[in-house]
């Protein structure tokens, strides 16, 4: 990341090209919720896409998932969730404004859920007033299942999808036929009703996990936690993330959650200081153990070579695709001095670029138009690309190196004489002359090769 990236100029331009719009804006939005524009879901695919090829495709031992949403309430009951995923609120009595008492007391966001409440040792930030005591507030969204609204029906929105995959684990188990140690990946949508939802999309109430679930034999737990925690931060520095903004931090025994025996954090560093972006726990066989514990069912593993019965142990690395997409923008983007303007820029990886090509004739001139739309029409097929005429090539270059457009592909004069164009480079503005009949091959080349 350049130094001249701010929270505040990635929201801009997030807003102004179709990256990120405020959910329900018209009738003045909803906390922590966020709708992706056109160029935001070609850059949120573009990351899952890429977790997915590194952790699912590319692997002998990982399988996917994709469980719903809406789960036996009992799961919940099982995980902790119900009783523990809580975080201490205090209300003003004055002004009525509501907060996390851990934040008030230590003036920073608590990293982590479930730890007990501290008495507040300040008034109202907002108004000076008194505040309640604190109280425990469930994080989980409430919901019922069928036309009566009783506690019988009452149902949740999944705050995390990794109970999905533990609650499969036989039937994963039973239908590949895997050994241990194996993993199962999911991408999907989970909630947390966060008292303060904040830092853009960092702090979500409904937001999009990555988890993946590795199953191992108790004794190799620790060696696989390694193995993951070095696989996953490589697969951030391959993606162009800056290495001096990019750490792995063990957790403090204090700050490791109810289930875990050890953590580590993949942290990015933003304007408002290290913060996670993902977290790879040793989950030991504390959900199996609990779920085979609520549920009456074996979820055990035979281990043909010593004719015993495990309950396996669980790494889990876990991130967020928002706060992913957020740490890639911020990072990619730049500004630069060309010709005496300032050029803004995101200089992302090209498996990430939303658009990998844009064609631009020269100009509006009735004999370009129709050769470029016939170059548009050849790419297509093979890529995400923008057609563009409007307005001067420079300010269309411009718009294109500011949503990381990898290419630039020029219909000019020569074109209609010499059947080639021009591929202009995003980062070095670097232009080769190629012939329409090699364009395909030569960008191919480009962006995959
Ligand atoms: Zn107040």
């Amino acid at each position: 990341m350049s130094t001249n990236a701010t929270v505040e100029k990635i929201v801009s331009l997030c807003k102004r090209r179709g990256f990120v719009f405020q959910s329900s804006e018209i009738y003045g939005g909803i906390g922590g919720f966020w709708d992706y524009g056109p160029l935001g879901v070609e850059l949120k695919n573009n990351i899952k896409r890429a977790w997915w090829k590194a952790v699912v495709q590319e692997r002998d031992d990982m399988v996917g998932l994709d469980a719903a949403i809406v789960m036996n309430p009992t799961v919940w009951k099982a995980s902790g969730h119900l009783d523990t995923f809580a975080d201490p609120m205090v209300d003003c009595k004055e002004c009525k404004h509501r907060f996390r008492a851990d934040e008030l007391a230590h003036g920073v966001p608590a990293s982590a859920h479930g730890h007990a409440a501290e008495a507040p040792v300040v008034r109202c930030p907002e108004c000076g007033g008194e505040l309640t005591e604190a109280r425990m507030f469930n994080l989980m969204f409430r919901t019922f299942v069928g036309p009566v609204e009783d506690d019988a029906s009452v149902a949740y929105l999944r705050p995390e999808t990794a109970q999905g995959m533990f609650v499969n684990f036989s039937n994963v188990l039973q239908t590949t036929r895997r050994k241990l140690p194996f993993g199962m990946a999911q991408i999907g949508k989970a909630f947390r009703n966060e008292i303060t939802p904040g830092n853009f999309i960092f702090r979500d109430r409904e937001f999009e996990q990555m988890e993946i679930e590795y199953f191992v034999k108790p004794g190799t737990d620790e060696e696989w936690h390694q193995h993951w925690v070095e696989e996953r931060h490589r697969w951030y520095l391959n993606l162009g993330l800056s290495p001096e903004r990019l750490r792995v931090r063990r957790l403090d025994r204090e700050e490791l959650a109810h289930y875990a025996k050890d953590t580590y954090e993949v942290e990015y560093l933003f304007p408002m200081g290290w913060s996670e972006l993902e977290g790879i726990a040793n989950r030991t066989d504390f959900d199996l153990g609990r779920h085979a514990e609520s549920s009456g069912r074996e979820l055990e593993y035979f281990d043909e070579e010593t004719g015993e019965h495990v309950v396996p142990y669980v790494i889990e690395p876990s991130s967020g695709v928002d706060r992913l997409f957020m740490a890639f923008l911020m990072d990619a983007y730049d500004e630069e001095e060309v010709r005496g303007e300032t050029r803004a820029i995101l200089r992302l990886h090209k498996n990430l670029a939303p658009t990998k090509v844009a064609v631009l004739p020269l100009s509006r001139n009735e004999k370009l138009v129709p050769p470029g739309r016939e170059v548009w029409a050849l790419l297509r097929p093979h890529w995400m690309t923008q057609f563009d005429d409007a307005q001067s090539i420079g300010r269309r270059y411009r718009r294109q190196d500011e949503v990381g457009t990898p290419y630039c592909v020029t219909i000019d004069f020569d074109t209609l004489t010499d059947q080639a164009v021009t591929i202009r480079e995003r980062d070095s503005m670097e232009q080769v002359r190629v012939p329409i009949a090699n364009l395909v091959s030569a960008l191919r080349e480009k962006l995959e090769g």
